[in-house]
């Protein structure tokens, strides 16, 4: 089973969410792993003592001139349609970062003057505790696009391990490439209406997609139902509710999972895993 954990925004307790939930099942002798696909930020690592196993690179294609082929004919600018080309007079200039890898203009070139150039676009690393497999991807500073490297930590993955991912904030590319092919999307939100706005706009993605959710409330407040009314206005099960509590915050801050500052949580997350699995089966 591969569950992804998605929130509309950052902040909002979507990486506190992913690791209890990955140790909960790990502390019940599952086999899991949990992969960080929050790339441009990734920090499920600051919560476990996990050893580094292996590393990679992952890197896209983009063109490279050789000038002695040019002919100046501009049909690789006029051909990329990500504006990634630019030809002044007899300037030929490619900007890398905004480049899509399609491989429109090398295929073009009349003259054979473009030849795909790897380009590092950022890591994957994988590493292991006592209880989980973790791999995290980082996007390469200064990068812009980070779904290759989101695909990459997915393609880590070991089969046969019940799968948690952390997914990048928002609702847009990344989020789609880290929740696609999921089983389960947890929608992690708190009860704001800035909360509610970015909840609707995930439910409304993860419609496109065909994939089951559930909300999780963080910070929650006794007598604020904001949520309440939107999860059962659009059939949506709201599945643990944790409370705005100082002690909470404060054991995050100090990079200790929820279930580790209270054993109460184990049980409370490990009933949200079965929650879940029998959403996912009927
Ligand atoms: S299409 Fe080829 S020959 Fe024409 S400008 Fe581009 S690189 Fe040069
Ligand atoms: S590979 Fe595609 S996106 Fe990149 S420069 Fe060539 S045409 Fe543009």
């Amino acid at each position: 089973m591969i569950i992804s954990v998605a929130s509309g925004k950052g902040g909002t307790g979507k990486t506190l969410v992913a690791t209890s939930l990955a140790l909960s099942l790990a502390y019940e002798q599952k086999p899991v792993q949990l992969l960080d696909c929050d790339v441009e930020e990734p920090n499920a690592h600051i919560f476990f003592k996990a050893q580094p196993v292996s590393e990679r690179t992952v890197s896209l294609p983009v063109p490279k001139v050789n000038y002695e082929k040019c002919q100046y004919c501009g049909k690789c600018a006029e051909v990329c349609q990500f504006n990634a080309i630019a030809l002044m007079k007899r300037t030929l200039v490619i900007f890398p970062d905004v480049c899509h890898s399609c491989g429109g203009c090398w295929h073009l070139c009349p003259t054979g003057a473009l030849e795909p150039a790897a380009r590092e676009v950022g890591t994957v690393s994988v590493s292991q505790t006592a209880d989980l497999r973790l791999v995290s991807g980082r996007l390469k500073l200064g990068t812009h696009i980070s779904p290759p490297v989101v695909k990459a930590v997915r393609e880590t993955a070991e089969r046969d391990y019940i799968t948690i991912i952390d997914g990048p904030p928002g609702s847009s590319c990344p989020v789609m490439a880290a929740v696609t092919d999921t089983d389960y999307c947890l929608l992690v939100t708190e009860p704001t209406p800035f909360g509610l706005n970015d909840l609707a706009l995930a439910v409304d993605m993860l419609r496109v997609l065909k994939i089951p959710c559930g909300v999780v409330i963080n910070r929650d407040m006794p007598g604020n139902q904001i949520i309440d009314r939107f999860c059962a206005e659009n059939g949506i099960n709201i599945l643990l509710r944790i409370p705005f509590q100082t002690e909470i915050a404060r054991a995050y801050a100090k990079g200790i999972p929820l279930v580790d500052s209270d054993k109460i949580w184990r049980d409370k997350f490990y009933n949200l895993y079965h929650q879940i699995s029998g959403e996912v089966s009927q």
